[in-house]
């Protein structure tokens, strides 16, 4: 490539980038909370949140000093900055943007409550929708039986180094999909010349299929880490799972091959060492997507960050490693999977954090039979009710405590 075509290519390269920053910011608005009131009284109290949008929520609670948290999908506040002062229940209250992506509001307690309903009030002829909250006292014994109970199947040092965001037993597990690519990287084109489509366009709508299937069973909350055609750098896709204090993160990507006959689905986990040169080489290339976006990889947290992750390393990937297996049994009843269909490489998107997870190869869209199944709702859904069941097992057996 001849130097003035480098800067050109350069140059269309951060239009682009460009272009897609304002398209988000014009497009993706996010919710706006218009009012928030307390009412009841030292027994009963109601917390009354008035939002336009529908931001998803979940809530647990906190001691020490006691603490109700709700976490919303992103929003402003239009209800002035920081904090007000409680009634009822309820000392005072705090809100702001807790992470990008998550709004949070904590509740300090005067006495410890539990959430005895939360519901929604649809909002009609344009007003805002209601978010409702009733909190009723019980003692300070039954406040600390609602916290999470000591983490059996986790090391302490995993527990310590996670955020200290501690969710009542009985709420859904967290599970964040990740559809591999997005934006200005397309991922791997094998599809193309086959029937049009890039490895960013199957990876969207298998992911939204496994969210769909995935909350429909009740058991589950599933965060995207991007749910339309946008680019994310991969160290922002492992930290939506870290920030959400997710109990797994799944990557979703399609593979290609120079041999269009080699077909079926791998799982992979995280290892330093490749399991064989097909995964180093494969790591490789999905870890090109920052690289392709001209991402500046230097940041001084990641120092501290690897120090931690060093620490809770072994107890994350025993734990993807047995999430990984019951996927491998599950998916092979389902649909084609490779001969050997556990594998593992050094993926920079499983890397950065303290979450077990697993890289998903739904197929090769280089193999025309995959490609063309590979978007069809019937494949995606046996992929789905896959990464179900193998979901499901894997949570009665690490944590049979429920
Ligand atoms: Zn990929």
């Amino acid at each position: 490539m001849y130097p003035n075509q480098f800067i050109s290519f350069r140059f269309i390269i951060s239009v682009l980038i460009l272009m897609v920053l304002t398209a988000s910011q014009v497009f993706a608005a996010p919710p706006s909370v218009t009012a928030a009131r307390l009412g009841g009284d030292d027994n009963k109290t109601r917390f009354v949140l008035e939002v336009n949008g529908s931001p998803a929520f979940r809530t647990f609670s906190l001691a020490n000093p006691n603490r109700i948290v709700i976490d919303l999908d992103e929003v402003t506040w239009d209800i002035g900055p920081g904090g007000a002062t409680g009634r009822g229940l309820i000392n005072n209250y705090r809100y702001g943007l807790y992470t990008p992506g998550t709004s949070r509001i904590v509740l300090d307690l005067k006495n410890p409550v539990r959430i005895a309903t939360s519901f929604v009030i649809k909002g009609d002829g344009g007003k805002a929708d209601r978010l409702v909250f009733d909190f009723e006292r019980i003692t300070q014994t039954a406040f600390n039986a609602s916290l999470s109970r000591p983490a059996a199947a986790r090391s302490s040092v995993i527990s310590t180094s996670r955020t200290p965001a501690i969710r009542a037993p009985s709420s859904k597990k967290v599970i964040v999909i990740d559809p591999g690519h997005g934006g200005h990287d397309p991922g791997n084109l094998g599809g193309v010349r086959i029937n049009g489509i890039s490895e960013k366009n199957v990876t969207l709508s298998a992911s939204r299929n496994i969210k769909r299937i995935l909350e429909a069973s009740g058991r589950y909350r599933v965060i995207l880490t991007r749910d339309r055609d946008v680019f994310l750098r991969l160290r922002d896709r492992s930290l939506v799972a870290h920030n959400n204090n997710a109990d797994f993160f799944i990557s979703i990507h399609a593979d290609a091959f120079r041999l269009p006959s080699v077909r079926g689905a791998t799982i992979y986990t995280l290892t330093e060492k490749a399991s064989d040169r097909e995964a180093e080489l494969l790591a490789a290339r999905e870890n090109k997507a920052d690289v392709i976006a001209g991402v500046d990889m230097g940041d001084e947290s990641d120092i501290v960050q690897n120090i931690l992750i060093d620490l809770v390393k072994q107890e994350t990937m025993n734990l993807s490693n047995r999430y990984a297996q019951e996927l491998s049994n599950e998916l092979s009843k389902a649909v084609t999977v490779r001969k050997r269909s556990l594998r593992s490489a050094n993926f920079a998107v499983l890397k950065g954090i303290d979450v077990p997870s697993v890289l998903l190869e739904m197929g090769y869209l280089t193999n025309p039979t995959d490609a063309k199944l590979l978007m069809q709702k019937e494949t995606q859904d046996k992929i789905g009710r896959a990464i179900l069941n193998a979901l499901d097992q894997y949570f009665e057996e690490n944590y049979a405590y429920n």
